[in-house]
């Protein structure tokens, strides 16, 4: 589901599961790739990578933060 051919330019958006304690990113592999991490949602409904600014929106939340 994800696009590795995403650009650089914007941050790639991760839709979650809504009940989705917290998300686990490792960059997605390739250039961008970095150590697996774990983010909790600790209250909110989206969390940011902190190494490869990846968003991860919960599903019912995305529509705040698509573009489209
Ligand atoms: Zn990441």
């Amino acid at each position: 589901m994800a696009d590795n051919a995403a650009t650089s330019e914007n941050p790639e958006l991760i839709v979650v599961d809504d009940h989705a304690d917290g998300v686990k990113c490792d960059g997605g592999g390739g250039p961008l790739g970095h150590p697996v991490v774990w983010y909790s949602f600790d209250q909110k409904d989206y969390v940011e990578c902190g190494y490869c600014d990846r968003l991860f929106v919960r599903e019912s939340s995305k529509g705040r933060f698509s573009a489209e």
